[in-house]
């Protein structure tokens, strides 16, 4: 097969060999061997090798991660020296006459049962140890490699089933230059994060794996959705002069970049950005994005083995609200739940993930995590324009429960003696139905909405957003989604509030259009979809999205919207 298709996560061509991030097969027969003393030298010689693998690893991670994060592969290292365990490991070759890796692998069971069983944390990390050494071996000794994403030193395509946040976090930039996946949808995290990397991105190929080798060249192509396998020359060379004309296209929106938004009659509208780490402002800066809409500040959490502290915190809130110098930023707490887990929390496996104890839910009940966010928050509030959001409210009663607390630790920073801004405005994402349909209510409460599609259309579709198979009723432009999404703005205005979107259809060509004609405040996107949304807006009035908005909500299937936005703008 040498076309997959798939659904279109991050715009853009990427041109490069495969890279399959796939875990081997690791197993094995045990076997009696005949020669115990060339035995033993092949597992020395396995051994020798993950020795030298790890030492680089290690170096690659101190120089990349830091020597905080390098020092678990020297805690590798040692497991792999350790008399103790390759002792026993040699003797039950020569005695038992045991093929290397089933020596190995019945001496660590051993070990890792034994580490497991001691009610010592400390002692319990080594199990992880030995588990990671052991496969590191055994791969050896079966002459398969291991994926090891943090050593890519080429230019590559990351070939995968999925891709967790936390992955993606960690693909390097300068050489992972696009990625495919068999699973996943145009809403996942690590869709949302290839659009802020800039990484072209095809998700939701279902076949990805099986079809694409290691080394083949792949070319994915994030502006139609498709991944093409060792194309031919003169393909490429099509492919190159895609890519051109799309770089071309976007020097013309970059012309942009220290304009406001303002539409053909005069309406004016901010265009904010996405972050997930304090990284991301330079992307921010060099879109012209008017503010930070959404921090999803989760991600500070990911990738680590402990809760960060209040002080680590503060550094990157300040770090965010200096960086935009009195410009809007909308922070969000913490949302681990859903795709986005914390494995140091140890939060019992769910059956829906995304219906469970997640967010604020989490928030209100771990109410030590909350409280040092807010803290943090709160301390960092004189530095910029701190807007306050909480996820994923269901009732009045969590945002009353949420901002009590809020008003408790700004009650004793105060006490303390910290300096706290005066004003910050306090929000809710609007991502749960429930809450889209009280609006009214809540308006009267919050100073303003975030709308989070990304969520409120898979509870509202009942339609998994990390679900291919499902994606056909992933449908942002329902008349039913715009229908919700007015309620929300209405009852903003009603009570002289604003109301912002942050979910991905904030920056939808086809949805820019009516989400401007229902009369949204602000919309919060990828920071490299700011530039092409505001050459939108510029070439639309704001009347005449009124009158299409209107059309739309009284249409009946996602087509009809489609059609009628397409009659009524002319894209650039
Ligand atoms: C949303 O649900 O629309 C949103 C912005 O939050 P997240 O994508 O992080 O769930
Ligand atoms: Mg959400």
């Amino acid at each position: 097969m040498t076309f997959l298709h798939g659904i279109a996560a991050s715009n853009g061509i990427a041109i490069a060999k495969a890279y399959r991030l796939v875990e081997p097969d690791l197993s094995f027969e045990k076997m009696t061997i005949e020669d115990a003393a060339a035995e033993v030298d092949r597992f020395r010689n396995a051994m020798k090798k993950s020795k030298s693998e790890l030492g680089a690893i290690r170096d690659r991670a101190k120089v990349d991660l830091g020597a905080d994060k390098a020092a678990i592969f020297e805690a590798h290292l040692l497991v792999l020296t350790d008399p103790e365990l390759n002792g026993p490991i040699e003797d039950k070759i020569q005695s038992e006459k045991m093929n290397a890796e089933s020596a190995l692998k019945e001496t660590a069971d051993m070990f890792i049962m034994m580490f497991e069983q001691m009610d010592n944390d400390y002692m319990k990390e080594r199990a992880a140890d030995i588990r990671d050494v052991t496969k590191r071996v055994l791969a050896h000794l079966l002459g398969v490699q291991l994926v090891n994403p943090s050593m890519i030193a080429e230019e590559v395509i990351i070939v995968a089933e999925d891709l967790t946040p936390s992955d993606t976090a960690q693909l390097n930039r300068q050489f992972v230059k696009g990625f495919t996946t068999n699973i996943g949808g145009r809403t996942s995290h690590s869709a949302i994060m290839a659009r802020s990397m800039e990484i072209p991105a095809v998700v939701g190929t279902k076949t990805a794996t099986e079809a694409i080798n290691n080394g083949d060249l792949v070319v994915v192509d994030g502006l139609k959705g498709e991944v093409h396998i060792n194309p031919t020359p003169e393909q490429v060379e099509q492919y190159r002069k895609v890519h051109e004309d799309y770089e071309a296209q976007k020097a013309e929106w970059a012309k942009l970049v220290n304009e406001a938004t303002i539409s053909a009659d005069n309406h004016h509208v901010e265009l904010a950005a996405n972050i997930g780490t304090p990284k991301d402002l330079k992307g921010v800066i060099e879109n012209g994005g008017e503010g930070v809409g959404l921090y999803r500040t989760e991600f500070l959490y990911m990738g680590r083995d402990q809760l960060p502290t209040e002080e680590e915190q503060f550094e990157s809130y300040k770090a965010v609200l200096e960086g935009m110098t009195g410009k809007p930023v909308v922070v969000r707490t913490l949302d681990i739940g859903g795709d986005k887990e914390l494995p140091y929390l140890d939060l019992p496996k769910e059956m829906n993930p995304f219906l469970g104890f997640r967010a604020i839910r989490l928030c209100l009940e771990e109410q030590d995590i909350f409280r040092t966010q807010l803290r943090a928050l709160l301390r960092a509030s004189s530095y910029g324009n701190l807007k306050i959001m909480f996820p994923m409210i269901a009732t009045l009663d969590e945002f009353r429960a949420a901002k009590a607390i809020l008003e408790e630790e700004k009650q004793k920073l105060q006490t303390e003696g910290q300096k706290v801004a005066d004003k910050i405005e306090l929000g809710i994402m609007v991502e749960i139905p429930s809450t889209a349909v009280l609006a009214d209510q809540f308006a009267k409460e919050v100073d303003f909405f975030s709308i989070g599609t990304n969520d409120l259309i898979q509870y509202t579709m009942a339609a998994d957003r990390m679900n291919q198979r499902v994606s056909y009723l992933y449908q942002p432009y329902n008349p039913s989604i715009l229908r919700l999404v007015k309620m929300v703005i209405d009852a903003a205005h009603a009570e002289g509030k604003w109301a912002g979107m942050c979910g991905e259809m904030a920056g939808d060509e086809t949805a820019v259009p009516i989400l401007l004609g229902l009369g949204l405040d602000e919309f919060s996107m990828s920071a490299t979809s700011i530039l092409r949304a505001r050459s939108l807006i510029k070439n639309l009035k704001k009347s005449d999205m009124e009158m299409l908005a209107q059309k739309a909500l009284n249409m009946q299937t996602t087509t009809q919207v489609v059609d009628a936005v397409n009659s009524a703008i002319t894209r650039n």
